[in-house]
């Protein structure tokens, strides 16, 4: 059976890796500005933060998440430790046409951007003659086709591979388990050959998505669109390009999100002090875009964190939407999971409101919650547990 057909954009389904050691991967053709952009948004903001470059690999980086509630909980406990969240994000070096097949370095960039979990699709569409364009002219609708298509195409090549090798070991009626997912690879090949579209825009079956999330297709994968402007551009929010993207995206891929950047600003920003750039961005009336570019990657991976605060640490940790306290306790310690007993939440918005703890309390917004009870981004939590020997109960 093909996929439902469904009114509206599609639905948002959670196909792809559980955890939350997620990746973001900047994806685009050569020359779009890339490693300027990955180098700006890395540095940049583990500068502000006064952390050490979190370097992985050289093209791989840990980005601190900005947020004003994390900010005011360090300034309010002035604790001995502070660790906010971090986005996980991976330069992947151009693709090009044909890049499915091996053109340019193609194969081996597809098997990196496999290894990311959500995209960032960097698009180009400033205008440099000193900057050649691998096709020549700046065309960043095209641009996005050609990117669109390799991915997509890189998918069904990898499909057919799989889906030969399995039908040659796989005899019909004989094991009902391989059958059916033989007969699932097929539908989802079909789907990709045919409907030209990202498997992530169809709807499917909890058996599907067993079978998806074994092979971590590229299109399931959620994309965000990154459009690298001419800093003149970016300040007058005009390019001719803007609406024709915008135009592709609401038919080639409705509901994502795009945010214009620019890359050559946001690298000049970084290189001014903390007064210059200030005084900068005021004189030409615009702000910086990282944060945003930050936030939103790590919202589009379906992250979320909770916050334990107090004199010794202020931290946030990172959890997949959806996680429910005793998996959001294991975060912390596996004991915390097994012997879990509550979960003392209050909201951030009331904490700052009222002023401290106590007051929180008095005021009944301090709540105990249980086993059910499914966190909520930015809740400032207090676990108690059973310690396992005797009744101990222990708090972080
Ligand atoms: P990548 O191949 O996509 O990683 O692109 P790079 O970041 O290496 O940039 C390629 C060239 O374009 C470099 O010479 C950059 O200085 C230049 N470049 C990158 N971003 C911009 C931009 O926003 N404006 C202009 N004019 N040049 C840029």
């Amino acid at each position: 059976m093909p996929p439902k057909k469904k009114e509206g954009p599609p639905k948002k389904v959670l196909l792809g890796r559980f955890g939350t050691s997620l990746k973001i991967g900047i994806v685009g053709l050569p020359n779009v500005g890339k490693s300027t952009f990955f180098n700006v948004l890395t540095k940049s903001q583990a500068a502000a933060e006064n952390f050490p470059f979190c370097t992985i690999e050289p093209n791989e980086n840990k980005v601190p998440v900005p947020d004003v509630r994390y900010d005011f909980l360090c300034e309010f406990h002035k604790p001995a430790s502070k660790v906010p969240a971090f986005l996980h994000v991976v330069d992947i070096a151009g693709l090009v046409a044909g890049a499915h097949d091996g053109q340019g370095l193609g194969n081996a960039f597809l098997s990196h951007i496999k290894a990311c979990d959500a995209i960032f699709h960097l698009c180009r569409a400033f205008e440099d003659e000193d900057v050649t364009h691998v096709d020549g002219d700046i065309n960043p609708v095209r641009d996005l086709d050609t990117i669109f298509n390799e991915l997509r195409l890189k998918d069904i090549q990898y499909l057919r591979t799989q889906y030969n090798e399995m039908e040659k070991k796989t005899v019909r009626g004989a094991d009902k388990k391989a059958s059916a997912e033989l007969e699932c690879v097929g539908r989802v090949l079909k789907y990709l050959e045919e409907e030209m579209k990202p498997i992530r825009h169809a709807e499917w079956g909890a058996n599907d998505v067993e079978v998806l999330n074994k092979h971590l297709l590229i299109t399931s994968k959620p994309i965000i669109y990154l459009v690298n402007l001419s800093e003149r551009d970016y300040i007058r929010k005009k390019n001719k390009w803007l609406v024709k993207i915008k135009e592709w995206i609401d038919a080639n891929d409705p509901g994502a999100t795009i945010i214009p950047i620019s890359a050559s600003l946001e690298s000049k920003l970084f290189d001014m002090g903390d007064e210059d750039k200030e005084k900068y961005l005021q004189d030409v009336k615009t702000t910086s875009v990282l944060e945003k570019v930050i936030k939103t990657g790590f919202h589009g991976l379906q992250l979320e964190y909770f916050f334990t605060a107090g004199k010794d640490e202020v931290k946030a940790w990172t959890i997949q939407k959806g996680t429910k306290a005793p998996q959001a306790a294991g975060k912390i310690h596996t004991d915390f999971e097994k012997g879990f007993i509550m979960a003392e939440v209050m909201k951030f918005e009331d904490f700052k409101e009222l002023g401290n703890e106590n007051n929180v309390k008095s005021a009944g917004k301090y709540r105990q919650q249980g086993k059910t009870y499914v966190v909520e981004d930015g809740d400032i939590i207090f676990f108690k547990f059973n310690a396992g020997a005797g009744l101990t109960t222990k708090k972080k």
